[in-house]
């Protein structure tokens, strides 16, 4: 079987055997659901409810803001409680409209159609009133997505299965479980355009997904089933992009301009359920693992949910776990407290019983190289970190630093335990203030 892969990368403990095998649950919430008006890039969306107001589940309670924005919905039905900034997983503070879950789970009529009957504008217009977001974290807004300027120019539609950061087994479980509107999703996105193919690329260590969905599109002549050496990070956009069709983009470029268009799996599942079933993005599924955690698993959850509840519906804390982090274990990020919400960009919850990480001491560069050989943008770290530190903003640009996609693997790689992409990260971070103010 030949695969597909990149150059550079790294090889860091899968950890998904924990939670791989464990079908998805649907956990129903509990007490109030808080939905942060900023879950996506872009605008913050507009709360188009008021304290008081009594809603349903699957309800518009905030516009999309702006072009680059996305719809917000009610997961459950209740009342509006407040609307009122609260703590996000990232320990950052959002306006967010807080509602009291009576517990009926009471719905809005969903309009079913067959996406054959409609047209292009109507399938984007489906897209777009669902608040379908990119759901592997980037919170992209799909309609934006799959509205490119240069349509005719799309060659690619690529389903990201790949989930290269450890321990995160949500979209595997997706595949496995929902394949079938996995490829509908797909289909939808493809019609879209003129000469799309779509790719479906999954990595070679989830060989009953990839027979699967092979099983599923061999009808389909527009739709491969691609195999992906596993490595991380093989599913990052640029990364996965090059290894799947050879095509090279960098930080000036989107996708769309080498002709691809990328969504994740439970993005391309909840195409699905806007276009064909006409309910919009109130759930997705997220991964509680990790070794301080005592039953890992797969879970649908209401977004809005805290998650609290997601610890506890995994059999609660094994010991007393120093480590939380929200998203995986090389770009996630660690959280301080769990009576946050779960929001659409929202993948896993890894509970770690060591906090390893913050135990590291570092030491002096022995110029060994590594770092260059992990980086997948092909990047010099160990000069990048020196520069970042002597805040040489030209150097660093010079020598490519906003070409870093920020993926962690220099750091994890560096046997002297550098805090190199910490360094990298603040000095972009740095410049793109900088370049704002410009
Ligand atoms: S320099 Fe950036 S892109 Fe390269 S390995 Fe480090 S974090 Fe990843
Ligand atoms: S991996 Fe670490 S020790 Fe090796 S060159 Fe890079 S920074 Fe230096």
């Amino acid at each position: 079987m030949s695969k597909c892969t990149f150059k550079g990368g790294v090889h860091p403990y899968e950890g998904k055997e924990l939670s791989m095998d464990k079908p998805i649950v649907e956990l129903m919430p509990e007490g109030d659901m808080v939905y942060p008006l900023s879950q996506h890039i872009g605008a913050p969306a507009v709360p188009v409810v008021a304290k008081g107001d009594h809603v349903l589940a699957g309800q518009l309670i905030a516009e999309a803001g702006g072009f680059v924005s996305a719809n917000i919905h009610a997961s459950v039905s209740g009342t509006v409680k407040a609307i009122e900034p609260r703590t996000l997983a990232t320990g950052g503070k959002c306006n967010s409209i807080v509602i009291e879950n009576d517990g009926k789970y009471e719905e809005v009529e969903y309009v079913a159609k067959k996406f054959e009957d409609l047209s292009r504008d109507e399938i984007r217009d489906r897209i777009k009133a669902a608040g379908i977001v990119g759901m592997g974290g980037a919170g992209f807004p799909t309609n934006v997505k799959l509205t490119p300027k240069n349509p005719d120019e799309i060659d690619y539609i690529i389903v990201n299965g790949c989930e290269c950061e450890p321990y995160i087994t949500s979209d595997y479980r997706r595949l496995l479980q929902e394949s079938d509107n996995v490829v509908m999703g797909l289909k939808i996105a493809l019609s879209l355009f003129d000469h799309a193919k779509g790719i479906i690329a999954i990595e070679d260590n989830k060989p009953e997904a990839i027979k699967l969905l092979r099983e599923k599109t061999e009808n389909e002549d527009n739709i491969e089933v691609k195999v992906m050496k596993t490595k991380y990070p093989q599913g990052g956009e640029r990364s996965l992009i090059y290894a799947a069709t050879g095509r090279s983009i960098n930080s000036s470029m989107l996708p769309a301009d080498a002709g691809c268009i990328v969504h994740n799996v439970d993005t391309i599942f909840s195409i699905y359920l806007a276009v064909i079933e006409g309910k919009p993005l109130t759930k997705r599924i997220v991964t509680v693992t990790g070794d301080g955690v005592k039953n890992p698993g797969n879970f649908y959850v209401f977004l809005g949910m805290n998650y609290r509840q997601l610890l506890e519906a995994a059999g609660g804390p094994d010991g007393e776990p120093e480590k939380f982090i929200s998203g995986g274990p090389m770009m996630g990020f660690a959280m301080y407290s769990l009576d946050v919400p779960v929001v659409k960009g929202s993948s896993s919850l890894l509970v770690f019983k060591e906090d390893i990480v913050s135990k590291i001491e570092s030491s002096a560069c022995i110029r060994c190289g590594r770092c260059g050989a992990g980086c997948p943008s092909h990047l010099l770290p160990a000069k990048l970190a020196k520069l970042a530190s002597k805040k040489d903003e030209e150097g660093f640009t010079k020598f490519d630093g906003m070409e870093c996609v920020e993926c962690g693997s220099c750091s994890y790689v560096c046997p002297a335990k550098r805090p190199l992409t910490q360094q990298i990260k603040a000095m972009r971070r740095t410049i793109m203030a900088n370049r704002r103010k410009k």
